[in-house]
């Protein structure tokens, strides 16, 4: 009875193996062809100042939709185009996406705002990435003070290189965001050697912030650490009213969340920004 048991787990297990393995190859083969197939899109998130309930900028945030395997999240297709080499086609379209929009709505006279764009480790350590960026800004013409470049740490940086790729993208006169911060592992280490502008502190450490004691300490001791660093702070993954009031007592001024808005397409942005402009037309923060 026990033998078969271990027999029904492994076989069980040696299957779900099986199945991962062919989701991954089936999501590498239809992101192979996915730009040419126009299947992207990007979705922009409000990033918040909470003193002036102001949108001051957007996250872009990308999603597929494949005919066979429908919408697939990018936490799962992510690490495939990482490890098939595919991020730099893919990120480059981001970017280009990205810049392009931004540049669209400042041309329609809409408040001037960041715009945030995921990095993804390896083109990271992409030697040829800020001349990409480069090309890209020159292409679009935006200006680079608006965009934002969102970094994670991630214990296989080498330190040394990565803070030379930081400072020659801090050279084109863009702005560098560490991304999910404490989550990685010597967050300390990194923001005495990197030159970085800004800290988004992960959203595990926002849930129930008013009824986690830890959490509240970890966000207050980070907010003002950041503030003795001379670094700007985003709270991300803010959901509720509670959360919002910690928030503030800590004294944080931007944050990003379901709260004010989930990632939404690029004409929910523009009906948020048109109303923001009206209710409040001089008081547009960068
Ligand atoms: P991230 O950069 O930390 O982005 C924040 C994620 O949290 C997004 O998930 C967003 O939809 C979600 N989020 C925002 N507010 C809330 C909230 O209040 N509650 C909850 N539960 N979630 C919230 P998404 O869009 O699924 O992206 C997941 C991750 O995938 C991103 O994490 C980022 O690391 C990566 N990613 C997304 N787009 C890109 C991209 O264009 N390029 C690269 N390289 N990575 C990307
Ligand atoms: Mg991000
Ligand atoms: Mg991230
Ligand atoms: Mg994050």
């Amino acid at each position: 009875k026990s033998v078969e048991i271990v027999e029904t787990t492994l076989s069980g297990s040696l299957q779900s193996k099986h199945d991962q393995f062919q989701r991954r190859m089936d999501i590498e083969f239809h992101l192979r062809k996915a730009i040419t197939n126009e299947e992207f899109h990007l979705v922009y998130q409000p990033v918040v100042d909470v003193y002036t309930n102001r949108i001051v900028g957007l996250e872009s945030l990308i999603r597929w939709d494949n005919a066979s395997l429908g919408q697939v999240p990018p936490c799962d297709f992510i690490p495939v185009a990482e490890e098939s080499g595919l991020i730099h086609e893919i990120g480059e379209w981001v970017l280009r996406e990205a810049c392009t929009q931004s540049m669209k709505w400042q041309e329609a006279g809409l408040p001037h705002l960041f715009m945030a764009v995921n990095l993804s480790r390896r083109q990271f350590n992409d030697s040829g990435l800020s001349a990409m960026i480069q090309k890209i800004l020159e292409e679009t013409g935006l200006q680079p003070k608006y965009l934002e470049l969102e970094i994670t740490e991630s214990m296989s940086m080498d330190v040394n290189l990565a803070a030379d790729a930081l400072s020659q993208l801090k050279k084109l006169g863009v702005r560098v965001a560490m991304d999910d911060f404490g989550t990685g592992y010597s967050s300390l280490g990194y923001l005495k050697d990197f030159p970085i502008d800004k800290l988004k502190i992960d959203q595990s450490f926002i849930k129930g912030l008013k009824h986690r004691e830890v959490n509240a300490a970890i966000v207050n001791t980070v907010i003002t650490m950041a503030k003795n660093l001379n670094l700007l702070v985003v709270a991300e993954g803010l959901e509720t009213e509670e959360e919002l009031q910690v928030l503030r007592d800590c004294g944080c001024r931007f944050v990003q969340g379901y709260y004010f808005s989930k990632p939404v397409l690029a004409e929910s942005i523009e009906h948020m920004l048109n109303a923001d402009t009206r209710n409040k037309p001089n008081r547009i923060v960068i």
